[in-house]
């Protein structure tokens, strides 16, 4: 009798309780997606399931230091994955196809870029850029991979796979239709409704939940030596992914929020553009997650006139204490809609990350005025 134990924290045991029962049972789905939150940790939980699959041990699993087991952590075993890259990097040449001695780097060595960040952080939020997607071509790859016909199970883990195209989810979708014995697929996607319905019905869903504040502060501490603040954890909405980013970039990013709140209220524009010149709003999603930190300032504002606990309390009272009069509750549910229309505005791509937040420095407050 084999014994299936999945390690993670307590908030999600229940997902884990459903998954190992299926391994007891050897009932296991060929094709799993696993969905939640951005830094959750579905990819650490894939990877747990990864080993669980191909362990080799002969009562616990995963057992941790068997061959197949010791493989999930090697960033160098990148037949595992299906990471989304950049267009130029998944057109360059597969191993085969490299001369020997040629230093081109290969769709294999970007990859393994990659999945070195993750290994040494599977809960980081950033570890992609944000043009990478899953292109028909990465997809294609798979099929080389099943050509060896012997008992060796393999397990593929595709990340982010809501940043397939419409032709790569096709071919993935042929793919499931007939997953070759002794494979399979994890999918993880922070929004399953971006899959193909037809993928979605091929595979068992499991839904990730997010941590209890005293998790997210425990997991988070090992990847931060800035240790987890207060407003970080308010920040973090239950994700260990957003709470290392925070930790990181809140010292960076706070004294900027709180000039972006004040001089657009005070309508001092100038000096502020240029402050949002120098800071670094090339990625559409750094802007986002700063605008996010805007929302949560705006917020713990309403409600600190209300009288309601706030959440990030040493930025807010800096804010309250640096101004004569401050915005009313009107003028601050006008400005938080703003916010929110800015962000929708960048993650749709229409118009560049930083004439965005110009734009809502300036109309921030218009509504009201
Ligand atoms: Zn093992």
């Amino acid at each position: 009798m084999i014994e299936y134990e999945l390690k993670g924290p307590l908030s999600q045991e229940q997902t884990r309780s459903r998954l190992t029962l299926s391994l007891k049972e050897n009932k296991f789905p060929q094709a799993v997606i696993i969905d939640g939150l951005p830094g959750v940790g579905k990819k650490a939980l894939a990877m747990e399931l990864a080993k669980a699959l191909t362990c080799t041990d002969s009562t616990q699993r995963p057992c941790g230091h068997c061959f197949y087991c010791k493989m999930v952590e090697d960033p160098g075993a990148v037949k595992q994955w299906l990471i989304p890259l950049e267009s130029k990097e998944a057109k360059a040449k597969s191993a085969s196809e490299v001369k020997e001695g040629s230093t081109a780097k290969t769709v294999d060595d970007y990859t393994q870029f990659y999945l070195e960040k993750l290994k040494e952080n599977p809960y980081s939020i950033n570890y992609l850029s944000k043009a990478a997607e899953i292109s028909v071509d990465l997809v294609r790859s798979l099929k080389g991979r099943f050509g060896l016909k012997n008992n060796e199970i393999r397990c593929v883990i595709i990340a982010e796979a809501d940043t397939m195209n419409e032709s790569a989810s096709n071919a993935l979708l042929k793919i499931l239709e007939e997953v070759p014995s002794n494979t399979y697929f994890i999918l993880t996607t922070h929004s399953k409704e971006h899959l193909l319905q037809t993928i979605r019905s091929r595979c068992l869903s499991v839904h990730l939940n997010t941590l209890s504040s005293k998790e997210v502060k425990a997991i988070a501490s090992q990847y931060t030596p800035e240790g987890i603040s207060k407003e970080v954890l308010g920040l973090s909405l239950g994700s260990v992914g957003r709470a290392i980013y925070f930790a990181e970039i809140l010292p960076k990013i706070q004294d900027l929020a709180l000039e972006f709140l004040k001089e657009s209220w005070l309508q001092n524009h100038s000096n502020l553009f240029f402050s949002l010149e120098s800071a670094d709003f090339k990625e559409a999603s750094n802007a986002i997650l700063f605008l996010e930190l805007l929302g949560f300032l705006v917020n713990d504002l309403i409600r600190y006139i209300s009288e309601s606990p706030i959440r990030l309390s040493s930025l807010t009272l800096a804010f309250v204490e640096d101004l004569a009069t401050l915005p009313s509750l009107e003028a601050l549910s006008v400005a938080l809609e703003a916010i929110h229309e800015a962000s929708f505005k960048i993650s749709t791509r229409r118009t560049g990350p930083l004439m965005v937040l110009q734009a809502l420095s300036i109309s921030i407050f218009d509504g009201y005025r």
